[in-house]
């Protein structure tokens, strides 16, 4: 029997592809089984000292992601024995990523395609798994989407339990057991009882601060001393009517050397553009950049994190080509302004060849570590891909054990 625990990015593809094959899987999932227009109520609190966003639900962050799907990390991987390239074409078949068809780009996501191109920047639409025929294109896609119409994790832990698994939800695991140096079963507690699942294999997919958490209580303390969370600011300015606010966000995309750029609107921008500026007066763009892993989680949950000056200098970099791409569409310069500087992308707290080897198993045999925790450096950009590709190459590796 195979315990996975989470039901993100890094757990949901796990568990379907296990219970696919046949395996008694169970799957326990800390937060409630919700749907996903819900999702906005479940992301988590962390004190004044850092902005981050995760959420604690069914599909974890996934549930309230854009749905952008890049490869990420593919030498760096291969540098630690890692090829991703078959699972990388299957999933992407499998969520079906694509770019979006003409009719769900908007006019402020054209307007930063088209700005991008005159300026010679390498500029291309988003890869992404929505589905059309069903969105809408309100811009809720942080939000959980209201039509279900993003691809996340829920799908997965639902296929996952046709195909046979248990999906025990509001279940917070707590310590991994383990008997002889070997993974025996999981001390979790539910409705406020302790309980306990025996299984001699157990995958930890609690994103990289939850299964800190857990790697910690389970004896293995090195965890957590490093964070890195891929920082951005979003920063835009005044162009009357664009109502950039309600088109599919993050639906274009800039790559720079070390920073990549993307339109997407924020509800704490508009006070640093004008007082009184409409939303649907905004046009703006992420500015996302790879950060120094120097940070940690302290044993409560919460999180400190540095900004090193190689950090700043790409943010930097960044900025300056969102802002002549944003005078490029027009967008008045006097007026633009930048949210503060937030992360999405909390990962590298069990990196590969530190905390967990090539094939993702821990010092405790068949305790396996498989969601953003593993990741060995910042990415830079959006991570679910490469994180469902590491979850593909593990279930065929526990399928073949
Ligand atoms: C607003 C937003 C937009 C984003 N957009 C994108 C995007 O477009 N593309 C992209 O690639 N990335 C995006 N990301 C980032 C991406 O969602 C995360 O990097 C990714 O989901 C991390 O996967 P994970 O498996 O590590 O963690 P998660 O997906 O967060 O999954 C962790 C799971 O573990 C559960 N859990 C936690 N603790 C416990 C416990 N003790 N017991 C049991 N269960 C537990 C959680 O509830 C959750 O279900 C976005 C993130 C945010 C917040």
């Amino acid at each position: 029997m195979v315990i996975v625990i989470g039901t993100g990015a890094g757990g949901a593809l796990l568990a379907r592809e296990l219970a696919k094959d046949g395996k008694k899987v169970t799957i326990l999932e800390k937060g409630p089984y919700i749907d996903s227009k819900e999702a906005f109520n479940y992301y988590d609190a962390y004190s004044d000292d850092v902005d981050l966003l995760t959420t604690t639900c069914i599909g974890g962050a996934t549930i309230v992601s854009m749905s952008n799907m890049v490869r990420a990390l593919d030498g760096e991987l291969l540098d630690y024995g890692v090829d991703l390239t078959d699972a990388y074409e299957y999933v992407e078949e499998l969520v079906g990523v694509h770019q979006l068809d003409d009719s769900h780009i908007g006019k402020g996501t054209q307007l930063f395609l088209d700005a991008g191109h005159e300026l010679g920047l390498e500029t291309m639409k988003m890869p992404k798994a929505i589905r059309e025929d069903d969105c809408i294109q309100c811009g809720m896609c942080a939000f959980g989407c209201p039509v279900n119409a993003k691809w996340s994790g829920k799908d997965f832990a639902d296929e996952a339990v046709e195909y046979g698994a248990e999906l025990i939800c509001d279940a917070e695991v707590i310590e991994i057991l383990s008997e002889d140096g070997k993974a025996c079963g999981v001390r979790y507690v539910k409705d406020q009882k302790e309980e306990i699942i025996e299984s001699d294999t157990v995958v930890l997919s609690a994103g990289a601060i939850g299964s800190t958490m857990i790697l910690r209580n389970s004896g293995i303390d090195e965890v957590g001393e490093e964070i890195f969370f891929d920082p951005f600011v979003t920063v835009g300015g005044y162009l009357k009517d664009i109502n950039f606010n309600t088109e599919v966000q993050m639906a274009g995309l800039i790559i720079g050397k070390n920073f990549v750029l993307s339109p997407h609107f924020s509800s704490f921008i508009g006070q640093n553009i004008g007082d009184g500026v409409n939303d649907g007066d905004i046009l703006s763009i992420m500015v996302k950049t790879p950060d120094d892993a120097k940070g940690y989680v302290y044993s409560d949950g919460n999180v400190i994190k540095t900004n090193t000056i190689q950090d700043i200098r790409y943010l930097a970099e960044g900025v300056a080509t969102a802002g002549a791409v944003l005078e490029k569409a027009g967008v008045d310069p006097k007026t633009i302004g930048s949210t503060v500087y937030r992360g999405a992308h909390p990962g590298g707290t069990a990196p590969i060849g530190k905390i967990v080897d090539y094939n993702l198993e821990t010092e405790i045999s068949n305790l396996y570590v498989c969601d953003a925790s593993v990741l060995p450096i910042s990415p830079g950009k959006p991570p679910i891909l490469t994180i469902l590709a590491l979850s593909k190459r593990l279930a065929d590796y526990i399928k073949s054990k």
